[in-house]
């Protein structure tokens, strides 16, 4: 006996609108179980890296059924450019927000009444305002999709107080389906989804978290402007790339210094006015060469595609949020660099930080785990994707061909006694002294404070002048991420030993360590093979003519040039070299919609390019 909800499934409704509408030729990841759950009437939870392509999830079934799909979305900015790229594919969608006048949010009621808006973007503040809950209570709603449910969770990092009130839409609207979408997938977080919004019995579908055109590199910090510049200057002097920096402060000085070495860089961070933001966004958006150097107040409602490189001059407090601002890099699936860089003051830094917040101790002591899988992951031997996918719950091989770890394997060391000499110079200091006091000590300096301690008549005092202090420095932050030592009391950074250590100091342990990597400026680059824009076609001449053309038209509409077309389709376009509207529904990103719009002009310049 089926139960009532079977409900039979015109496939090739779905395969029409997904090549008609959306111009792909077939899902990714699970996006094809995601949708069939949905037009089951099943509440849905899908769970998929940023750029995996979660909006089709629910533009997709919002066209397939009647009636209105509401999506609940936390940002005004990233409804306005979801909304508009819908336009571009001609689908009937509108967002309700404070940035619309009256006049505009009349229309859009009248046309929402009238059963002429397919799609609906509101915040969840917005849904859940009596005036427009009541709307809504009239209408046939056909879907509700909340965008970024993460925020729902307390244990997740971007915890949202309004979006715990959208269990109220299952009181309104018992009989609608429900599909929560986010790329934060730790079990904990994904309980608290199913919960919080009383999702019924859902089905839950959880992508793969690779990114395997993404290549990952973690570097030791030395002189970071030098080494940011090499990198780019290797891989990427003509691309597009954010860096991200832990503070303002650090966003100006790294944005003023990147344009003095002659590169277009633009600072954004949240200290800058709402005009200036917003023109920095317009200007990424649009340019082909440009670098944002931002906090990660620039961040969520970023869907360009073609961004080839996310460097981190400061590390991330998690490795969640290390996952989601590297997976800014590369969403159109092309060859992209993940590279960062970080020191022992990162570490002390972030703990401080968290240690001196008004945060209650349980929200501390979650950070804390996170933080410190956030520098394991730094610290390891092993692949980074390997780490990275294991931290979210799946299998990976051994290695990936494709990191910094698997590419450049690292020298190793035996640091048993080193580490023996720096626990002693701990411990017979006091416990209370931060590192760059300890390393002095332990390389015989004659500072004065020493002196004044008598810490030169230690048996310690001078025992480690084989390592320099950068090398000191490597020991100490490998210990203190495999726990051997810990850092004490935030305020002075002293560093302690932990139960762990006496196994080392007792010798029943050997320590085996990472080289500190010499000089080492930049990762080997994208392999010529992997290289970005090798695309394998012979006309680069005619590539750079249809992006003249692409950026006219995007100018004359005023939208983005990827909204017209992605670079992928332009490649694609060189490389099919269309004579037809038939030959042009082959290209990569190109349906029905598409074509009608943009088919013509761009077969005209094709045409005149071949003769
Ligand atoms: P996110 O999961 O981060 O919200 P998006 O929904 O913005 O990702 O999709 C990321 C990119 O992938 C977009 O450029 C989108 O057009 C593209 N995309 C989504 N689904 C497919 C598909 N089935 N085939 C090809 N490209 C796709
Ligand atoms: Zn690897």
């Amino acid at each position: 006996m089926g139960t009532s909800s079977q409900h039979e499934i015109d496939q090739n409704k779905v395969s029409g609108i997904l090549k008609e509408t959306f111009g792909f030729d077939e899902f990714r990841f699970e996006q094809k179980n995601v949708i069939q759950s949905i037009l089951q009437q099943q509440d849905t939870l899908a769970i998929m890296p940023t750029g995996g392509g979660k909006s089709l999830c629910y533009q997709l079934p919002a066209l397939y059924f009647d009636g209105l799909t509401v999506v609940i979305s936390p940002l005004i900015s990233l409804m306005h450019d979801q909304v508009s790229n819908l336009k571009q594919h001609n689908i009937d969608a509108e967002f309700l927000n404070s940035s619309l006048g009256m006049a505009q949010k009349r229309d859009i009621e009248e046309r929402l009444i009238q059963g002429k808006i397919k799609l609906l973007y509101i915040a969840p503040e917005g849904i859940l305002n009596s005036y427009i809950m009541n709307m809504l209570k009239n209408m046939k709603i056909s879907c509700f999709a909340i965008d970024e449910a993460h925020c729902v969770s307390q244990w997740g990092h971007e915890f949202r107080k309004d979006y715990t009130r959208l269990n109220e839409l299952k009181e309104y609207f018992p009989n609608v389906p429900t599909i929560a979408l986010t790329a934060t997938a730790d079990k904990k977080t994904r309980e608290d989804i199913c919960q919080q919004l009383s999702l019924n019995n859902p089905n839950i579908y959880i992508s793969t978290f690779d990114r395997p055109n993404i290549r990952y590199a973690i570097y030791e910090r030395k002189n970071e402007i030098r080494q940011l510049d090499q990198f780019i200057k290797l891989n990427h002097p003509t691309d597009v790339g954010i860096v991200y920096c832990l503070s303002r402060k650090k966003v100006e000085k790294v944005a003023e210094d990147l344009t003095e070495l002659g590169y277009a860089a633009h600072a954004y961070h949240a200290g800058l006015s709402p005009q200036r933001r917003m023109a920095v966004q317009e200007k990424f958006n649009k340019d082909d060469h440009i670098i944002i150097v931002a906090t990660i107040a620039f961040g969520m409602g970023i869907d360009r595609p073609d961004v080839r490189y996310v460097a981190h001059l400061d590390l991330p407090k998690s490795i969640e949020s290390y996952y989601q601002e590297t997976g800014r890099a590369g969403r159109d699936g092309e060859p992209s660099n993940a590279w960062m860089m970080y020191g022992l003051q990162d570490v002390v830094k972030l703990n401080q930080m968290l240690e001196l917040t008004d945060a209650d101790d349980q929200y501390k002591r979650n950070a804390k785990i996170k933080l410190d899988a956030m520098l394991s992951l730094s610290e390891s031997l092993q692949c980074r994707r390997k780490i990275l996918l294991n931290y979210f719950g799946q299998e990976a091989p051994d290695t990936c061909d494709n990191c910094d770890a698997c590419l450049e394997p690292q020298e190793t060391w035996d640091a048993t006694i080193e580490s023996q000499k720096l626990m002693s110079t701990i411990y017979r200091t006091g416990q209370i002294f931060g590192s760059s006091y300890l390393i002095q000590v332990l390389r015989g300096s004659a500072n004065a404070k020493i002196l004044e301690r008598g810490h030169d008549k230690l048996s310690v005092y001078g025992i480690g002048k084989d390592l320099s202090g950068p090398q000191w420095n490597s020991v100490i932050r490998q210990l203190l991420s495999l726990k051997y030592i810990c850092i004490k009391n935030w305020e002075y950074r002293s560093l302690a030993l932990t139960p762990q250590s006496s196994s080392v100091l007792k010798s029943k342990e050997k320590l085996t360590l990472r080289k500190l990597k010499e000089q080492k400026v930049s990762s080997k680059g994208i392999s010529k093979k992997k290289k970005a824009k090798n695309f394998d076609h012979k006309h680069p001449d005619l590539f750079e003519k249809l992006r003249v053309l692409r950026r006219s038209i995007a100018d004359e509409n005023k939208i983005p040039p990827f909204m017209v077309f992605s670079d992928k389709t332009l490649h694609d376009m060189c490389l099919i070299y269309p004579r037809n509207p038939d030959d042009m529904m082959m290209v990569h990103g190109i349906g029905a919609s598409k074509l009608e719009k943009y088919g013509d002009v761009f077969l005209n310049e094709i045409s005149s390019y071949r003769q």
